[in-house]
């Protein structure tokens, strides 16, 4: 979940670093470090942002070294602290580590055992310490060792005391190596290395990488292997705000470019795929956002293919007992393609032979190079914490392979050419939405209501909201509420509901009625006005395989703005990060 990034080359390391760090801040972000090495090694720490970094650095004297790794972490063992911050040095051994050691007890027992003390409560200080028990001056054979014990997951950069080079491995974590002109880079994911080389190399589990001044090896067994050096196609602008305030708000303004681009390719690239109709049972697993994405596809698939279809959350998925009988579809949403728990829930479906297909945004992602299908959403970077493009563009997804299923038609192909246009219109619509915005951001509890597909909507609505704006927020089906939750209603407590579907609109509508009447303040979403008198965003009206694209951005910019009269941290909402590498 954190940032690592590592640093060897003609230049002084610290630039890159602290600009590395900056670049990958939305991964995690309770404390930093850096390790910089001349001839003696040197680590800063501080507790929060990378600009309280910043204002340490120059108190280092190795700063213009040429060799360095740092860290922007996102705790899992041990609280926020200074102590607790990477890098972690244990003898000769100093590392940055992404992830979570598992069998971190059984190892720390062994290593109390020698004797060894710990300063911190990390996972990563044990890590150290076993990396330091077994190294004996040959990197390669020990780390070969330590494959063997560790369980977890983990991408470490490493500086040994005694050596000039710099060290990487990973395992289940993400970890990118930038090839560059005389320098070398490692990050936890691309963007921080594009202003520097569009060249870049990724490693297995059990390869070790060793990056040197002149270049970088690759070994697997001991053995040198080569590797393919791949080009990207992320621009070093792709990292900038471009004039907005927001990262979110920059990146719900990308949408209609991106959704166009989608739109256009969509059917030349998935001409080979089987149907959806080849298969008698589809599983849509995932987290968060994309779950909710993947809620939409349940209801769009079921309703106009007759194909049974269970949507599950992944960390659920991996461990429950699921039936593979019948002939099955494991449909895998992440946008970053790491998301710990969805790879485990793709292992799963290879194990038993089941087809599977991933859609996600990075291209060099675990779960794209794993999975036997791939749809590349192609959003380009996304920065903000909260999903909001990328997002748009998975439920895209859902309505077009839907759409392909029933066969094109002229009508809707209009409507799709179209799409793009009345999304952005809806997002300009700005002032509307501060409008309503300057109505609720006081509250501290607002719920969400719909029905079928609008129920999808309204979960990622009060995601949204709450996620970015700490409001407490709940999604109801329209339907359960006066089962219980109806007794927290109060006096203009805020209530949303989406309704879209005809079929079940009046229905939602009482229950607006049941809210209204017990205090609530209700706002309706919905594709037509239903009446002069309530508070209504309304967007245009389209097939049911796209309207939720127009629906959710009205949400996001609601969630947004208000956010922003709350003066919340938007793109770096409190103890979130972005891609959600351990379980
Ligand atoms: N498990 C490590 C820690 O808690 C690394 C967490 C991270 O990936 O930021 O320090």
């Amino acid at each position: 979940m954190c940032g690592i990034v590592g640093y060897i080359g003609k230049n002084r390391a610290i630039d890159f670093l602290i600009d590395g760090l900056k670049c990958l801040e939305y991964r995690g972000y309770d404390s930093a470090g850096i390790a910089l090495k001349d001839k003696k090694m040197q680590v800063i720490k501080s507790l929060g942002r990378i600009s309280e970094l910043e204002n340490k650095i120059n108190e280092m004297s190795v700063i213009d070294a040429k060799l360095g790794i740092a860290h922007t972490r996102w705790a899992t063992h041990g609280v926020p602290s200074e102590i607790n911050a990477h890098p972690h040095t244990v003898g000769k051994v100093t590392i940055v580590h992404n992830g979570i050691i598992e069998n971190v007890e059984f190892l720390k027992k062994q290593l109390l055992d020698d004797n060894v003390l710990f300063k911190s409560e990390t996972d990563t200080e044990v890590l150290a310490a076993i990396i330091n028990k077994y190294y004996d001056g040959d990197v390669l054979g020990t780390l070969e060792k330590v494959f063997n014990i560790v369980r977890g997951s983990y991408a470490l950069a490493i500086i040994f005391e005694d050596k000039d080079e710099l060290y990487a491995i990973r395992k289940d974590s993400p970890l990118i190596l930038g090839v560059g002109d005389g320098e070398y880079f490692i990050a936890s994911d691309i963007i921080p290395i594009v202003k520097y080389t569009n060249q870049y190399m990724l490693i297995e589990e059990g390869e070790v990488a060793e990056l040197t001044s002149s270049g970088i090896n690759i070994y697997f067994n001991r053995k040198k292997i080569k590797k393919d050096i791949l080009k990207t196609s992320v621009m070093s602008q792709d990292r900038e705000k471009c004039g907005y305030k927001h990262y979110m708000l920059k990146e719900i303004n990308e949408e209609p470019i991106v959704l166009k681009q989608l739109i256009d390719k969509f059917f030349d690239y998935i001409k080979d795929f089987p149907k959806l109709s080849c298969y008698e049972e589809i599983h849509i697993v995932a987290c968060g956002s994309a779950l909710y994405a993947g809620m939409i596809g349940k209801c769009l698939f079921e309703e106009y293919t007759n194909i049974k279809v269970i949507c599950e959350v992944a960390s659920e998925y991996r461990y429950n007992r699921v039936l593979y009988d019948r002939k099955t579809l494991v449909i895998l949403i992440s946008q970053s393609g790491e998301t710990a728990d969805t790879i485990a829930a793709l292992r799963k479906a290879k194990k038993e032979n089941i087809d599977t297909l991933a859609i996600v945004n990075v291209k060099e992602s675990t779960i794209a190079r794993e999975s036997d299908m791939q749809i590349y959403i192609e959003a380009g970077p996304e920065i903000a914490v909260a999903t909001t493009k990328a997002y748009i563009l998975q439920v895209a997804i859902m309505g077009l392979l839907c759409y392909r299923e029933i066969g094109r038609n002229e009508k809707l192909d209009n409507e799709l050419g179209r799409l793009p246009r009345m999304l952005k219109e809806i997002i300009d619509h700005r002032d509307e939405y501060k409008k309503l915005a300057k109505k609720i951001f006081n509250n501290e509890d607002i719920f969400f209501i719909g029905r079928k597909i609008d129920y999808a909507m309204a979960l990622e609505g009060s995601l949204k909201l709450k996620e970015i704006s700490y409001i407490h927020s709940e999604a109801y089906q329209a339907g359960e509420l006066k089962h219980g939750t109806i007794s927290l209603i109060e006096d203009d407590m805020p209530v949303f509901a989406i309704i879209t579907d005809p079929d079940i609109s009046d229905k939602t509508l009482s229950n607006l009625e049941e809210v209204k009447a017990r205090g609530a303040k209700t706002i309706v979403i919905s594709n037509e006005l239903i009446n002069d008198q309530l508070l209504q965003v309304v967007v245009p009206k389209v097939s049911a395989f796209f309207q939720p694209v127009l629906v959710v951005p009205v949400l996001q910019m609601i969630a947004y703005e208000v956010a922003k009269l709350r003066g919340c941290d938007i793109d770096k909402p409190k103890n979130l990060a972005k891609s959600v590498t351990v379980e």
